[in-house]
């Protein structure tokens, strides 16, 4: 029998509960703005030319048990009661490619599902998002930014496709590869202390490195060029972080501050520390999160440069196993590929979407490329559809 993974019946559930749970923890949401009939009717062209847009991706995604269903929302404050009354919620989002984080990722930044080997580093075959917008609006290399805690992702910036490639592509920094260098560098004696900082995501693609000098030199170059971080700065902010999520948070605020780039991906990966079997410990970095999400929303409203004309957009790459899947282990891992695992969430803040508004329909994660590109006028050549509730 041929499964539909696309909608599968068990997912119209999900976001059917996920409606109500949301619907009981906010209790604002007016009827109007639980339909998704109605449409923002401001159009795009009028934000175009300042537009700045900011995707966040959980990498490895959280259950509805620990975030919106009942007994997990004590552990989103910020999502639930801070940023979704300001910004339109989709209850039902089908992932429904490979459930490894670094194909996944590549299928949400190409808008195709991509069917490559999730635990090889490679460009993906299709264009990335970053390179559809460089190409497609001519903006420069600083313009465009991957940051990324998993040092698998170092090829996630740019395709291998003919017509565009990493001249078009996003930088891709990789947070820990830079603490690595630094550490390196200053012969600091924090190496131990700051190993928690370092250890790699789970089920990636192994990093790569040129010769280790020249991969040191190239970071540390990222550190000082880009980001305009003495290695000692760097190291000292670093002392102070509690996680991986956290240092990425950090650069991404010092790339904010010294390019202000258009368009940024951020994949916070914390929670993926579930296939270790340490359930306190995925509930805590859900709980850091939340926390992060809204300090990303603050420091986009406090910075001239971005408040009032940014769209942030933050998704799960897909969920995890249910604990009734015979198949699986709960929230340990994802491997079951059942409607748990492919059914998450998206929620969208920007000046030109509705507020505290839920729909319903089911979308797809490979959407969201050719919304963007039709929000801020490039074309993609995406399998997805644009989703009409964020034109
Ligand atoms: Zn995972």
């Amino acid at each position: 029998m041929r499964r539909n993974l696309l909608y599968p019946s068990s997912a119209q559930t999900i976001s059917a509960t996920r409606r109500d749970f949301l619907r009981g923890a906010i209790g604002t949401l007016s009827a109007a703005s639980i339909s998704s009939a109605a449409l923002a009717s401001q159009t795009a062209s009028v934000l175009r030319p300042t537009q700045k847009t900011i995707v966040v991706t959980f990498g490895g995604g959280a259950r509805d048990e620990e975030t919106f269903a009942k007994d997990g929302q004590e552990n989103i404050p910020n999502l639930l009661h801070t940023l979704l009354p300001q910004g339109t919620f989709f209850s039902h989002v089908v992932n429904a490619g490979i459930l490894g984080h670094y194909v996944a990722t590549a299928s949400i930044v190409t808008g195709s599902y991509e069917r490559f080997d999730n635990f090889i580093a490679q460009p993906p075959p299709n264009p990335t998002l970053f390179e559809y917008y460089r190409k497609g609006l001519r903006r420069p290399a600083s313009d465009a930014w991957v940051i990324a805690p998993s040092n698998g992702f170092q090829r996630i910036g740019s395709s291998s496709h003919s017509s565009f490639g990493p001249d078009y592509g996003a930088g891709v920094i990789l947070p820990k590869r830079l603490l690595a260098a630094a550490l390196h560098n200053s012969k600091s004696l924090d190496a131990d202390r700051l190993s928690y900082l370092l250890q790699d995501s789970y089920e990636m693609p192994l990093y790569q490195p040129l010769q280790t000098s020249i991969d040191h030199e190239l970071h540390l170059d990222t550190l000082s060029s880009t980001l305009k971080l003495s290695v000692d700065e760097f190291l000292q902010h670093a002392r102070s972080l509690d996680s991986a999520d956290e240092l990425s948070i950090f650069i991404t605020k010092q790339l904010m501050k010294q390019h202000a780039p258009s368009l940024m991906m951020l994949t916070l990966h914390d929670m993926d520390i579930a296939h270790s079997g340490a359930y306190s410990l995925y509930i805590d970095a859900i709980q850091r999160a939340d926390r992060l999400c809204a300090e990303l929303w603050s420091m986009v409203q406090t910075d001239p440069e971005y408040k009032d004309r940014t769209t942030l957009y933050i998704l799960p790459d897909f969920g995890r196993d249910g604990d009734t899947d015979p198949g699986g282990n709960g929230f340990q891992h994802h491997r079951t590929g059942g409607a748990m695992a492919r059914t998450t969430w998206m929620l969208a803040l920007g000046p030109h979407l509705r507020q505290n508004t839920i729909v319903d329909r089911p979308i797809q994660s490979i959407d969201l490329v050719p919304t963007i590109g039709s929000v801020l006028g490039f074309s993609t050549n995406s399998s997805g559809k644009p989703i009409r509730e964020l034109l």
